[in-house]
């Protein structure tokens, strides 16, 4: 197994074109993948894989998952700047309807999403543009459609949008600082209870804040802690293929723009995956 895990912002919007739109690079993606022969699974078939829980055949697959859980990842919006937008989930659907359900029959999208109200409406505030676009109304239609699953990015992401010193001390803007005991409960436990109260369905995925791993949560908060709080695995940008030695509670991702810019990058990953 050398799956890559590709991740997308739904906020990712400063034009139209693939390097500059994550809406127009995932719709893109997902034919790139199906054109290619590759298979699109869950997320979470990989983590099976890493856990040794599963015997799934997950040569030349590939995961989808995105970031942040604004309202971009379920529906279409009209952009101020840009125009109209089609959700993540809608070019699932379009995907679908273009190739039939037995083109990709497992596809799927993770979409981890940040828990507390106030955090989401203050980001939307100070670093969208105030429509109301963090909302989390959509998050079980999402799990309940089969194509989506709705998993933890922290109770607050450690914006740095929000006020400094947090709860616990905490540095905001930087999700190294989550580094003890308190911290960790605060940023992730929680998280953990409130989106299992909203969706009916304890996350069991976890992923970093900015990327940002330390050691304590890594080594020893989340393999203490995680099976408790239902949680099997933890997701970084790596930029490598997930394969059965890989650590779970530092599963690596590409993420769109950074560790690829084009569709030629994307083939370059996925040509090295393959290897
Ligand atoms: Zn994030």
């Amino acid at each position: 197994m050398r799956v890559p895990i590709l991740t997308y912002h739904g906020v990712n919007i400063a034009g139209n074109d693939y390097a500059t739109n994550d809406h127009v690079a995932f719709a893109a993606d997902l034919d790139a993948i199906h054109a290619l022969g590759l298979r699109i699974v869950p997320v979470a078939w990989v983590v099976d894989a890493v856990l040794g829980r599963a015997t799934r055949d997950l040569a030349r697959c590939v995961a989808l998952t995105c970031d942040d859980g604004s309202n971009f990842d379920y529906h279409d919006l009209d952009h101020p700047q840009h125009g109209r937008q089609k959700s993540f989930y809608n070019a699932l659907l379009d995907f679908r309807a273009r190739h039939g359900a037995h083109a990709q029959p497992d596809l799927h999208l993770t979409s981890f999403v940040i828990a507390e109200p106030a955090a989401r409406d203050a980001m939307d505030r100070l670093c969208l543009v105030g429509r109301d676009w963090m909302r989390e109304d959509w998050w079980r239609a999402a799990q309940a459609s089969g194509l989506v699953a709705i998993e933890n990015h922290s109770w607050d992401h450690n914006h740095p949008c929000l006020t400094s010193p947090g709860p616990a001390g905490l540095v905001r803007g930087d999700f190294h600082d989550v580094g003890d005991e308190a911290k960790a409960e605060f940023e992730i436990a929680q998280a953990q209870d409130y989106i299992a109260s909203r969706i009916e369905r304890r996350p069991s995925l976890f992923c970093y804040p900015f990327g940002h791993v330390n050691d304590f949560l890594r080594a020893d908060w989340l393999p203490r802690r995680g099976a408790a709080l239902g949680l099997d695995a933890a997701f970084g940008d790596g930029a490598t293929p997930a394969t059965v030695d890989t650590d779970r509670w530092n599963v690596p991702r590409y993420i769109c723009g950074w560790h690829w810019k084009s569709p030629e990058g994307l083939a370059q990953i996925l040509r090295d995956a393959a290897k």
